[in-house]
């Protein structure tokens, strides 16, 4: 056993505070033995795994709590090591004490992540799978966590493994043909590898496309809604959010920033963003507000933009749209606003315009739920509810995804190219690598240390 895993950790494995319970958790060779020294009840060390035991806690004559005590015995455990749970009454006082009475018989306060670590160290999970534990903590939205649980399960670290393993087996047969170079043999049949290869970087294609949805999965799909002063995009936001929290103002340019908030539809975060008018202004405070618009137009993944159906002019919308700097791949809604105040003939004149327009009243929450459905269906079309696929959520996975499919690429120009079997083996061998990092099959300290300390303590 590597010398970091023979001490024994221990932290609080439920949030800080006032509670019903608080659960200390100890991992390690000596977790038994040292909750024995301080607990008064059945011995621990005589009971079976997956037990319960009520008694107490004493600090040598001092009571300090009554509480359940569960046994976990390695490697039946989620460390794989010995593990205690202590649940104590959930006060903060007994928390350090119990905490700083254990440190002083010998256990180490863990750090972040540490006994998940320690998990994906004595093989329990793969680093994907570990990542993923620490993504459902943070889930909270129905789709966050049902791909957070997926890969948490293994999901897309068995595609990773059989995907990697068959380049393995060629890998091999190639290292082989080295061997024998200077007989120059073929053992490896070089159609057979370039079949698999269009079948490997197909995949890996479609995971990095993923990403793309992974990351609105976890990080909302952010919409911004433009358009110029006073169409109406604070009263949007606001009927949206259902919250007074954007100022709504009849005085043109008053919304100098962007205002954000996050909305939930149908299991989906959508981050929405208002933003200041993107007219010319001369107005320096307002000009910023008009520059960081332009910013946050450009990450955006939803442009909607507003105009006020009563006073624009098909021409004036064709010019804003076309202004704004929509980034690639990004959707644009075009919604026509104060449908309750414009003339039947000018929304007419402007639906023959723009005949994908969608028509509503921000002030009286008229045309809301077309709107909501709008704003789905963008996303739906990125195959969002694609179901059991696998989507990558991780930026870590996705850059190793974009080496390996960079390295395929090099093995597949070298076998078109007839390089030397020795040139297509080393490319071959770093997109091994590459997706070799994302499960941990190949692993650093610094990735490990990177990668844990993000979690949060006890975990
Ligand atoms: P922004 O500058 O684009 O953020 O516009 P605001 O949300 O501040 O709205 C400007 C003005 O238009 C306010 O007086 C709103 O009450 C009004 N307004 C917004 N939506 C509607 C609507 O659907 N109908 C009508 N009649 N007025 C609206």
């Amino acid at each position: 056993m590597p010398p970091a895993l023979s001490d024994t950790i221990v932290a609080l494995s439920t949030p800080s505070g006032a509670g019903a319970i608080a659960v200390i958790r100890l991992s390690g060779p000596a977790a038994i033995s040292l909750t024995d020294e301080v607990f008064r009840g059945k011995k621990l060390a005589d009971q079976p795994g997956h037990t319960l035991h009520y008694g107490t806690i004493r600090d040598a004559e001092r009571l300090l709590d009554e509480v359940v005590v569960s046994l976990f015995r390695g490697p039946h455990s989620y460390t794989r090591e010995d593990v205690i749970e202590i649940s104590t009454h959930g006060s903060d006082y007994i928390v350090r004490e119990l905490l700083a009475l254990l440190v002083r018989r010998g256990a180490r306060l863990a750090e972040p992540g540490e006994f998940t670590k320690r998990a994906f160290l004595h093989g329990a999970l793969d680093l994907a799978q570990a990542e993923a534990v620490a993504d459902l903590i943070a889930a909270d939205s129905a789709l966050q966590h049902r791909v957070a649980l997926n890969q948490m399960r293994g999901g897309f670290s068995r595609e990773l493994k059989d995907l990697r393993q068959r380049l393995i087996d060629f890998a091999a047969l190639l290292e082989l043909e080295l061997d024998f170079g200077e007989e120059d043999v073929e053992f490896a049949d070089r159609t057979g590898l370039q079949r698999l290869l269009i079948e490997v970087q197909t995949l890996v294609q479609r995971l990095l496309r993923s990403f793309e949805l992974g990351n609105v999965i976890k990080n909302g799909v952010t919409t911004v809604i433009a358009g110029r002063p006073n169409a109406g995009k604070s009263t949007l936001l606001n009927a949206l959010l259902n919250e007074e929290r954007a100022i709504v103002s009849a005085i043109p340019g008053t919304t100098r920033d962007f205002i954000e908030d996050e909305v939930s539809l149908e299991g989906i975060k959508f981050r929405f963003v208002d933003t200041a008018g993107l007219r010319e202004t001369t107005d320096t405070v307002e000009a910023m507000g008009v520059e960081r618009t332009r910013q946050r137009v450009q990450q955006a993944a939803v442009v909607l933009y507003l105009f006020d159906l009563a006073t624009a002019t098909p021409a004036e919308v064709a010019a804003d749209v076309a202004a704004l700097p929509l980034p690639a791949g990004a959707h644009l809604l075009l919604v026509g606003n104060k449908l309750d105040e414009a003339p039947a003939s000018a929304v007419a004149a402007m639906q023959a315009a723009h005949p994908a327009l969608l028509l509503l009243s921000a002030a009286n929450h008229d045309g809301l739920d077309a709107l909501r459905e709008r704003l789905l269906a963008t996303v739906r079309r990125e195959g969002l509810d694609a179901g059991a696929a696998t989507i990558v959520t991780n930026l870590r996975h996705a850059r190793s995804l974009e080496v390996a499919l960079e390295a395929l690429g090099a093995v597949q120009s070298g076998l078109h190219h007839g390089l030397g079997t020795e040139l297509v083996a080393s490319d071959l061998r770093r997109a091994l690598g590459a997706l070799g990092e994302i499960t941990g099959d190949i692993s650093t300290d610094d990735l490990l240390g990177s990668i844990f300390t993000r979690f949060c303590i006890g975990k």
